[in-house]
C-alpha cells in the first residue's frame, strides 16, 4: 500500500481528462480510489504530487497531445528532483491500453501506465512506483522504470471500485456498459476497451440510488454502446436498456435521465417506446450515424444503412415529437466520393440536427480502415468538414433560436463566467446562462429563453421560480 501522510500535509492529485464522458466518469472513480490514500484534488499539475493523464486514443491527434503534455510534465519532474522533491506521472485510459510499454520507452519520466480495466489497482501501482522512486533516489539502478497494468482482468473493476462520491451541479454519470463488439473499420474502441460488458442490473440500480442520495437529480447512463446493454438481473433474467431506464426513472428523486452513446442497430422497439412513456427520459438523443451513404456505411462495417437510421428517427419523433437529435459524422473515409459526401449532406438536411460532433477520418493503426485503398487527401477532408460543419452549425443555431420565447425547466450546474451568472441545461441539452444566485446550482428552475445563438441561449429566471426551487 502507498503511504498515507501522517504529518497533516495532504497529498494532491491532478487528473487531466481527454475524450469522452466515459473518461470523465473514470476520472471521478480514480479520484474516489485515491481519496482514502490521502489524495485531495489539485486544480493544476504544479500543485500536485501525482498527475494522471486520462487519455483518449480515438484520433491520432489525441495521442500526440498526450505526448506533448508528458514532455511538459517531464520538465516539471526534473525541476522538482533538482530541489529534492518528486512528481509521480501516470498515464491512464485508451492510449495507455493501446500503447502500453511504448509510452515509457518514448517518455521514461512516466511512472505508471494503467489501462481502463485496472483503475481499482491504482493503490498497488502507486506503491510499486514509490518503491522504484526510492531505489532511484538511493542511486541504485531501477530495473525497468514505469509500472504497467493493461490487463483485461476476468473480474470486473466495478466490483472493486469504492461507492461513487457524488454529483456535480445535480448531475452525475453512471457507467453501465463498457467495450464494444461491433468493430467499425475506423475505430480503436474494440481494441482499447475490449469486449462488450454489461454491469449487473442490481449494481447499476444501487449506484443510481447512491448518486441520488448524494444529491444527483439528473443521471446519464454511459456506455460505448450503451443501448447494447444486457445486464443480468437478480432473478437470472436479462435486462435491456429500456428495462433499466424504466427502473431507474422510478427511483424517487430522479428528475432527469439520459443515456449515451447509442448505436442505431440497438435502438429496439421497447427503447423507442420508452421515449414516449417515461417522462424523466429527456427529449434528446445522441445517435451516431457517421455517414449518409450506404456504400460508405457498408465499408465502415456499421451494420446499418441510411434507411434504418431514418426509420428510427421517424419512429422516435412519432412517440416524442419534441425530440432533439444529435449525431457523430466522419468525413473523408477511404473511398468516399463527392456523391457519397452529398448523401451525408442530404441526410443532415432531411433529419435536422440540434447538435453534432464531426471529424475528419483519422487513420488508426491496426484498424481495417487504415490499410484500405483510396485514402483521401487532407485538403479534400478539410473542405468536406468545413461544408458539413457549416450546415450543422446553422441547424444548431436555428434549433436554439426556435426555443426563444419559451419558458423551460433548466438544471443549473455551475457558475457562469460573469459575476452573478449561472449556467445550466435545458431538457434538450442546450446551454443556458442567466442571472441568478449560486444557491440555484443543482436545481431545476423555470427559465424564459430570451436569445438564441450557435452554442447557447440567454435566459431569464421566471419570477417566483426561485421560491419554487427553494
Ligand atoms: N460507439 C459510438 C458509435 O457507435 O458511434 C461512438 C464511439 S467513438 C468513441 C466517438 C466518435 O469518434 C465516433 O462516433 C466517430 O464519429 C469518431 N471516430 C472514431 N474513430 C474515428 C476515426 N478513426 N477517425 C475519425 N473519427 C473517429
Ligand atoms: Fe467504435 Fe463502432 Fe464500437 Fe462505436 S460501435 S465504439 S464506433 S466500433
Amino acid at each position: 500500500m502507498t503511504t498515507v501522510p501522517t504529518d497533516g500535509k495532504r497529498k494532491h492529485v491532478f487528473i487531466r481528462t481527454y475524450g469522452c464522458q466515459m473518461n470523465v466518469y473514470d476520472s471521478d472513480r480514480m479520484a474516489d480510489v485515491l481519496r482514502p490514500l490521502g489524495y485531495a484534488l489539485a486544480s493544476a499539475p504544479e500543485q500536485a504530487d501525482l498527475v494522471v493523464l486520462n487519455t483518449c486514443h480515438i484520433r491520432e491527434h489525441a495521442s500526440e497531445k498526450v505526448y506533448s503534455e508528458l514532455g511538459r510534465l517531464r520538465d516539471e519532474k526534473q525541476l522538482r528532483r533538482a530541489e529534492g522533491r518528486d512528481l509521480t506521472i501516470a498515464v491512464a485510459g485508451c492510449v495507455a491500453q493501446a500503447e502500453g510499454e511504448e509510452i515509457v520507452k518514448r517518455q521514461p519520466a512516466v511512472d505508471i501506465v494503467v489501462g481502463p480495466q485496472a483503475y481499482h489497482r491504482l493503490p498497488e501501482l502507486l506503491a510499486e512506483a514509490e518503491r522504484k522512486a526510492a531505489v532511484h533516489k538511493a542511486g541504485k539502478r531501477v530495473p525497468g522504470a514505469g509500472v504497467l497494468d493493461t490487463d483485461f482482468p476476468a473480474e470486473s473493476k466495478f466490483d472493486h471500485l469504492p461507492a461513487p462520491q457524488g454529483a456535480r451541479g445535480g448531475s452525475a454519470f453512471l457507467s453501465i456498459q463498457e467495450g464494444c463488439d461491433k468493430f467499425c473499420t475506423f475505430c480503436v474502441v474494440p481494441y482499447t476497451r475490449g469486449a462488450e460488458y454489461s454491469r449487473p442490473a442490481a449494481a447499476v440500480v444501487a449506484e443510481a440510488r447512491q448518486l441520488v442520495a448524494n444529491g444527483a437529480i439528473e443521471l446519464t447512463l454511459l456506455g460505448q454502446n450503451v443501448n447494447a446493454y444486457h445486464g443480468e438481473a437478480a432473478d437470472g433474467s436479462t435486462w435491456s436498456l429500456a428495462r433499466l431506464v424504466r427502473e431507474i426513472a422510478g427511483i424517487d428523486g430522479v428528475a432527469r435521465l439520459r443515456y449515451t452513446t447509442s448505436h442505431p442497430r440497438d435502438m429496439d422497439d421497447d427503447l423507442i417506446a420508452a421515449h414516449g412513456e417515461v417522462p424523466a427520459l429527456m427529449p434528446y438523443l445522441h445517435l451516431p450515424v457517421q455517414s449518409g451513404s450506404d456504400r460508405i456505411l457498408e465499408a465502415m462495417n456499421r451494420r446499418h444503412g441510411r434507411d434504418l437510421f431514418l426509420g428510427i428517427v421517424d419512429r422516435l419523433r412519432t412517440v416524442r415529437p419534441d425530440l432533439a437529435l444529435s449525431s457523430d459524422f466522419i468525413v473523408g473515409f477511404p473511398g468516399e466520393s463527392d456523391s457519397d459526401f452529398d448523401d451525408t449532406m442530404r441526410l443532415i438536411e432531411q433529419v435536422g440536427f440540434a447538435s453534432a460532433y464531426s471529424f475528419k477520418y483519422s487513420r488508426r493503426p491496426g484498424t481495417p480502415g487504415s490499410s484500405m485503398p483510396d485514402q483521401l487527401s487532407e485538403s479534400v477532408k478539410s473542405a468536406r468538414l468545413a461544408a458539413l460543419q457549416s450546415l450543422l452549425g446553422e441547424q444548431a443555431r436555428v434549433f436554439n433560436v426556435s426555443k426563444v420565447g419559451q419558458s423551460v425547466p433548466v438544471l443549473f450546474a455551475e457558475p457562469g463566467r460573469k459575476p452573478g451568472q449561472i449556467i445550466g441545461k435545458t431538457p434538450w441539452l442546450q446551454s443556458v446562462y442567466a442571472e441568478g444566485p449560486q444557491r440555484l446550482i443543482g436545481r431545476i428552475v423555470e427559465t424564459r429563453l430570451i436569445e438564441g445563438y450557435a452554442n447557447s441561449l440567454a435566459g431569464e429566471i421566471v419570477t417566483g421560480a426561485y421560491e419554487a426551487a427553494a
